[in-house]
């Protein structure tokens, strides 16, 4: 599933570290895919991606594509947030709750209530990627 790429001028405000590890994470964002790891032991996924798995230790991890759907588990408006995302304020995050079981933090793009359904977005920013939640009818 690809996800809905919003292009947004600017720059990240703090952008996430890229490792070699991370590197296929942010590649697939930027795209418009949306994955993570899930361990080829006990088959469990994990966000964010790891290279251990948390549930069994197994170092034997693959990447997988994820629906980029989910429910809005919790959200709070941020007002008073770290001087580097001044320009942002206020602002929304929230906890989805993923159709794979995985729980993440986000940004939330609109006032979408507490349980209806989310799909996650790319924000195309001008040096990358980042994503984010907003709510869809369903
Ligand atoms: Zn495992």
């Amino acid at each position: 599933m690809t996800q809905p790429i919003i292009t947004t001028e600017g720059k990240r405000a703090y952008p996430p570290r890229m490792s070699d590890f991370t590197k296929p994470f942010w590649d697939g964002v930027a795209t418009g895919s949306f994955r993570t790891t899930r361990c080829d032991a006990c088959q469990r996924p994990s966000f964010p991606p790891k290279p251990i798995c948390p549930h069994c230790w197994s170092d034997q991890v693959t990447w997988i594509d994820l629906s980029g759907r989910g429910r809005l588990y919790s959200a709070t408006v941020v007002h008073a947030g770290p001087a580097v995302f001044a320009q942002d304020l206020p602002y929304r995050v929230g906890i989805v709750d993923l159709d794979e079981g995985l729980r993440i933090a986000t940004r939330v793009l609109d006032e979408t209530r507490f349980d209806q359904a989310v799909e996650l977005v790319v924000l195309a920013y001008d040096d990358g990627p980042l994503y984010a939640a907003r709510g869809i009818s369903g």
